[in-house]
């Protein structure tokens, strides 16, 4: 497989700083997906790639059962941050991992195997993350996947309520669905998530890959419904760029995990690139200023004239626009060097880096105002 984001006239990057990236002819972008969420600091953040270069003069890589000081800097500071007591953490390298060893981790620690999950939900694309994510498209070439697994209407509690049972081992759900289309999952769903795995004694997991580290303007995006979950999946942000993913677990999942394993978990260079992103996050505004400039970007975009919808929280915004979104993301990178990002057919989706600022956000509408309204 070849790259094939603009097969007809690809656009080669070779350089970013800050929201801006930066093409072989030395053309500017506006990256207002900020490569799918991967880097909620900018691009080239001081921060995250001296301690990168600093690792890499020490020592580039040691396997996990040797504790070196990037990891467990790493895990004190998710320990920290952690909604509720979901202080327990598993590194990975990515988002599917990260899911992967929540759905391992729940069947484990319940001794049980159906999974309830929703639709629209997206979870990633190995063998069990797979399973659980909702379209069809993607998983049908690969059949058959894990098996039990019941999908359930997103924001209807009811049916929620009815999936979740004595033989249920973990409900997986993201508290604002993404590549489903950027909805907001509501109080009562969510709650009412937390409340029957409770009750009856499954795994409620919050895939936060995408929602996590800010972007919705806070920390963690259940802490706008005030669910803490049994488990909380992170990774797209978490290195700002290098890949790394996270499983926060409470300690009865903790104890009862099984086994598993990763050679590279929490590697000292991606250790130490996430150890800053999160600590930058922590002491700088980020997430303050997603919800700030969120709630202006999104103002803005809902007088675009054929905006059927905005939706979304923070900086993770979708924009209906009832036709295409394809191209008109191509326009948009081509003709205005802003690059978005869809979800699902109709939707363009917004998730640029936290720190850009209103006059970032002013230029986005603009050329969106162009390209939806022109
Ligand atoms: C992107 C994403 C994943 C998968 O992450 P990868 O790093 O691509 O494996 C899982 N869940 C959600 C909500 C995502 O947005």
């Amino acid at each position: 497989m070849s790259g094939f984001v603009f097969s007809e006239k690809p656009i080669e990057i070779v350089s970013g700083e800050g929201p801006y990236l930066y093409d072989d002819g030395g053309r500017e972008y506006l990256d207002m997906g900020a490569s799918y969420a991967c880097v909620p600091l900018g691009h080239g953040h001081e921060a995250v790639d001296r301690a990168v270069r600093e690792q890499l003069d020490e020592l580039t890589f040691v396997q996990a059962s040797y504790p070196v000081a990037a990891r467990t800097a790493l895990y004190d500071l998710l320990a920290e941050t952690a909604p509720g007591d979901a202080e327990n953490v598993w590194l990975c390298n990515s988002g599917a991992e990260a899911n992967e060893a929540a759905l391992k981790f729940a069947r484990a620690a319940t001794g049980r195997s159906k999974i309830v999950a929703t639709m629209q939900g997206f979870h990633g694309r190995t063998m069990g993350a797979l399973a659980t994510t909702w379209k069809d498209k993607y998983k049908r070439p690969y059949e058959p996947l894990i098996g039990d697994v019941e999908f359930v209407p997103y924001n209807d509690p009811a049916a929620m309520a009815d999936a979740v049972d004595e033989e249920t081992a973990a409900v997986i759900v993201e508290p604002i669905q993404g590549e489903g289309g950027i909805n907001p999952g509501t109080r009562e769903f969510l709650q009412t998530a937390r409340v029957e795995t409770a009750t009856s004694g499954a795994a409620l997991v919050m895939d936060e890959v995408q929602t996590g580290l800010g972007r919705t303007g806070r920390l963690w995006a259940s802490d706008r419904v005030d669910v803490v979950p049994d488990m909380l999946t992170a990774a797209k942000g978490l290195g700002n760029g290098l890949p790394i993913g996270a499983t926060l677990c409470r300690d009865w999942v903790a104890e009862a995990h099984g086994s598993h394993g990763s050679t590279f978990s929490g590697g000292p260079v991606v250790s130490a690139a996430a150890g800053a992103t999160v600590s930058t996050l922590l002491e700088a505004e980020p997430p303050t200023r997603a919800a700030d400039i969120g709630a202006y970007l999104r103002d803005r975009l809902a007088e675009l004239e054929n905006a059927r919808a905005v939706r979304g929280e923070g900086l993770m915004i979708g924009i209906e626009v009832g036709r295409g979104a394809n191209g008109i993301l191509r326009e948009l990178a081509l003709e205005h060097g802003l690059l978005a990002l869809p979800a699902g057919r109709t939707v363009v989706r917004l998730l640029p880096p936290l720190t850009i600022t209103r006059e970032h956000a002013d230029q986005a509408v603009a050329a969106l105002a162009a390209v939806i309204d022109g």
